[in-house]
């Protein structure tokens, strides 16, 4: 509460501010920043959004995005750390830990700004003066809501601030359909909407603007990319970097693919494994029993929520889906128990 107080003071006088997020945002990262920016900019703030990296162009309609910096880019990257080593307050948004920001980290964790943290991942990392922090929240949109509403100023979000929110709390909800759809997710999502949150509008921009590479890649994936185990409930995408590029694959576009793996009749634990410069970037997702963050952080230096994580891994795109086929299999019982415990109780 003494905290609350400490963050109500440090906001309530013009300060320049820096508003960062995780490494390849999504949805909830930039919706979360921009509903951010935008209500620190009502109030008089002097605020910059940076970004560690680009993100996907089904994002570029929320307000404030032309003003926001690519840290990646080389050619914004040294008034970036000039703009970061002047702020005052560092928002650190949608991430618990500052390994997150990647390339960016160093320049963040440098700075003796006033740091914020608002996240709902597990274990937040301890970085931050304030640390507004909740894994029963959907998504860090639900969270930058409450806050602001917590501060008394749920009169100044506007139709642009409820776009940004509601855009967060729709995607990291898988459209509304996960567990974490709580009552307070169907709330806040009602009074966004009150506070002129164009809901339609949203899905179409996020869900319905594929472009044509976009589609046939998703075909490609699924006729030609795809594992099942069906012994072990799971099944998996390994797309190379010569799949990405035959695509002329953009960011963003192997977003949600891992859940066509999920779909599958039976299936209980996807996975997506997708070639990049630097190593495999891994992408696990599961049903409600099986703690998946766990498998990542134990095995791909990872971690996220429960049902849906992420990680990475040094080795080659066979070499880690070879690894994870056996790693599943090694972890059977622990994955599954939950479940057999469930199920042995019905
Ligand atoms: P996605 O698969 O959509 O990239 O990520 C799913 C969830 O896992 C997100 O909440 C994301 O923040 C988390 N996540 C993804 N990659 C990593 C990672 O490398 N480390 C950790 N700790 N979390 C991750
Ligand atoms: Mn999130």
């Amino acid at each position: 509460m003494q905290e609350l107080e400490s963050f109500k003071e440090v906001i309530s006088s013009p300060k320049k501010i820096v508003i960062t997020t995780h490494h390849k945002p999504d949805a909830d990262a930039l919706g979360s920043s921009l509903g951010m920016a935008n209500y620190l900019l009502k109030k008089g703030h002097e605020v910059t959004v940076i970004t560690p990296s680009d993100y996907p162009s089904f994002l570029h309609w929320m307000k404030g995005n032309d003003d926001v910096i690519n840290f990646e880019d080389k050619n914004s990257q040294e008034k970036a750390k000039k703009i970061i080593q002047k702020a005052e307050v560092i928002f650190c948004l949608d991430f618990s830990c500052l390994s997150r920001l990647q390339e960016m980290a160093s320049s963040v964790e440098g700075s003796k700004a006033y740091k914020v943290n608002i996240d709902h991942h597990q274990d937040p990392k301890d970085f931050a003066d304030f640390r507004y922090w909740s894994t029963e929240a959907a998504a860090t949109c639900e969270l930058v809501y409450e806050l602001i509403c917590k501060v008394g100023d749920r009169s100044l979000i506007d139709n642009d601030i409820a776009d940004c929110l509601y855009a967060g709390i729709m995607t990291d909800t898988g459209g509304f359909r996960h567990p974490n759809t709580t009552k307070n997710v169907h709330l806040i999502t009602a009074e966004l909407i009150d506070l002129g949150a164009d809901n339609s509008k949203i899905s179409r921009l996020i869900y319905d603007t594929n472009s044509i590479n976009r589609l046939k890649f998703i075909g490609f994936a699924i006729t030609r990319r795809l594992v099942i185990l069906e012994d072990l409930q799971t099944a998996y995408f390994a797309i190379s970097k010569k799949d990405l590029r035959k695509y002329h694959s953009k960011t963003g576009d192997t977003e949600g693919l891992v859940n066509y793996a999920l779909s599958l009749d039976g299936i209980k634990i996807a996975a997506l494994f997708t070639e990049r410069e630097d190593g495999v970037k891994i992408s696990f997702r599961s049903t409600e029993e099986i703690a998946v963050n766990k498998f990542a952080a134990a095995h791909f230096d990872g971690g996220g929520h429960k049902n849906a994580s992420g990680g990475k891994s040094k080795l080659s795109l066979k070499e880690t889906t070879e690894q994870f086929e056996k790693l599943i299999k090694q972890d059977q019982k622990t994955l599954f128990n939950q479940l057999e415990l469930i199920h042995e109780k019905n």
